[in-house]
């Protein structure tokens, strides 16, 4: 952490730190990284599964979700701009939550300017095109009568099925290739062309941090990976110099 955190104007990204009960230190962690690092930023981007999952807006008052929605929310009041894409875990955070948490949600994929520089900005898991079962999964739960009709039902029945669906998922996981789960890098080529070649790309969802710098019709475009937050935390420090790694200590 010898950059993040200085004095120079900063934002940061972070995704995939599937926050739940059952890990109490990455809370911990995380709502330390808001209190201490992250109020020295300009603004904070969260790509993506912040929850492990989330069952809709009326489990906010949770005593899980509070204390969380309360430090994301004093960020914001201590004046750093808090942005929100939605990940395959939490797509069901809506209106309430972002009120309550004072956070911008964002499309996905989104667009943004920051210090000269044009960058495209998406959870990733849109772009896992060979995992054609859960591309199919996604595109039903993502719709809007599928949300309608699934959070008709009560909290305490969404929270089972979700539970249900997630050990379902890590059962096909195990069967699963490494090369099917990661994004396809014709959809990465489609995305960028479509955006006119963004300088960088930024998403998570995979767990897998790295940075790719990509060659398409003759332009250069950097593809940064952001990790997860489980044995460590990890975060994107950019600035008008450029970007770097930090580890956030759990
Ligand atoms: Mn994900």
């Amino acid at each position: 952490m010898n950059k993040i955190g200085n004095d120079s104007s900063h934002s940061l990204f972070i995704s995939d730190l599937h926050l739940c009960a059952s890990r109490p230190a990455i809370t911990k962690a995380f709502i330390q990284f808001l209190q201490k690092t992250a109020v020295n930023a300009e603004k904070l981007f969260i790509l993506g599964d912040l929850f492990e999952y989330w069952a809709g807006d009326d489990d906010l008052l949770h005593a899980d979700h509070k204390d969380i929605i309360q430090a994301i929310k004093a960020l914001g009041d201590a004046g750093t701009e808090v942005f929100l894409i939605h990940g395959n875990r939490d797509f069901l955070i809506g209106d309430q939550f972002s009120k309550a948490a004072s956070v911008n949600l964002l499309p996905d994929p989104s667009e943004i300017n920051l210090y000269g520089k044009r960058i495209l900005i998406s959870h990733g898991d849109d772009l896992c095109t060979d995992d054609t079962r859960y591309q199919s999964f996604r595109a039903q739960v993502r719709s809007a009568s599928w949300q309608a009709e699934f959070l008709s039902y009560p909290l305490t029945s969404r929270k089972a099925q979700i539970e249900a669906l997630r050990l379902q998922s890590e059962q096909e996981k195990s069967h699963k290739s490494e090369a099917i789960m990661d994004v396809n890098s014709d959809a990465v080529s489609a995305l960028l062309r479509q955006h006119e070649y963004p300088e960088l790309f930024i998403h998570g969802h995979t767990h897998r941090p790295n940075t790719h710098i990509i060659e398409i019709d003759g332009h250069q475009c950097q593809r940064v990976v952001l990790g997860d937050w489980y044995e460590q935390g990890s975060c994107l420090r950019l600035d008008e110099y450029g970007f770097s790694n930090e580890a956030v200590k759990i």
